[in-house]
């Protein structure tokens, strides 16, 4: 079967499941969530794209572990100047970090009580990741989830380095691939509708590591984009999502 016909089969949704069932068909099973964002991704791409990315990784590895896709989380902790272009742009809609720790806590919580075999948690905005972490490793899991395995991670964390530097020579850095050639690419392969034809460079990404006051938006980035969009294509894309889904699947069976 192609990667293609894999990728467009249905998935189980933890939605569609009725309470009397849900015990159950939790025993043994694995829970994908994909965490995301709605932040500005330039003038060419949708705000919704760390969510998008997640939420197509989480279905394959649903489909792949048999398990079931719990609803995508879809709003962005605080985007920053340095590593999402920051509230300078309009169309991001944030959760302050406190907020956001407490309400994955929670979230956390409640699905510890269904004693999944395994959780996955597959993040797709920068800024999440940390509270993410801190959200997991505040409900204590030794604790609250006696019996499950917890897998956490941003995407780009499972892409490895000998297929950066084959496929992407001049990388930037996470921090500053927003809205750039990986995320580009992966959106021509994922969604190509809703990609638009502009496609900004930007020569001097910011560091990673170092907040500045006051910003200059137009030194910073161009137009939002904090890197370079060159040489993207669906077909690096398609490379960069299998590569990713091997690799997370590669760890699950770790
Ligand atoms: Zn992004």
């Amino acid at each position: 079967m192609t990667g293609e016909r894999r990728r467009h089969t249905s998935v189980r949704s933890y939605g569609d499941l009725t309470s009397t069932e849900v015990l159950a068909a939790m025993r043994g099973a694995t829970l994908v969530w994909p965490v995301g964002g709605l932040e500005q991704h330039g003038p060419h791409l949708p705000l919704s794209v760390d969510f998008d990315i997640p939420d197509a990784l989480a279905r394959q590895v649903v489909r792949e572990t048999d398990g079931f896709l719990l609803p995508g989380q879809p709003f962005s902790a605080r985007s920053l100047p340095q590593s999402g272009g920051g509230l300078h742009f309009p169309g991001t809609v944030h959760i302050g970090g406190a907020a956001f720790i407490g309400y994955l806590t929670h979230c956390l919580t409640a699905l510890s009580a269904l004693r999944p075999a395994r959780l996955v948690v597959i993040n797709g905005h920068y800024e999440n990741e940390a509270l993410l972490f801190e959200a997991i490793d505040g409900c204590e899991p030794a604790r609250t989830f006696p019996d499950t395995e917890i897998t956490a991670f941003s995407w780009w964390s499972m892409v490895r380095e000998d297929w950066l530097g084959e496929h992407v020579p001049a990388f930037p850095g996470w921090h500053a691939e927003h809205a750039g050639l990986t995320e580009t690419s992966l959106m021509l392969y994922l969604r190509p509708e809703s990609v638009r034809a502009g496609r900004p460079d930007h020569d001097t990404p910011p560091q990673a590591g170092v907040y500045r006051h006051p910003v200059d938006v137009d030194l910073m980035s161009n137009q939002g984009v904090l890197s370079s969009t060159s040489g993207a294509s669906a077909r690096l894309g398609e490379r960069l999502f299998w590569h990713v889904v091997d690799t997370v699947m590669t760890a699950l069976a770790a």
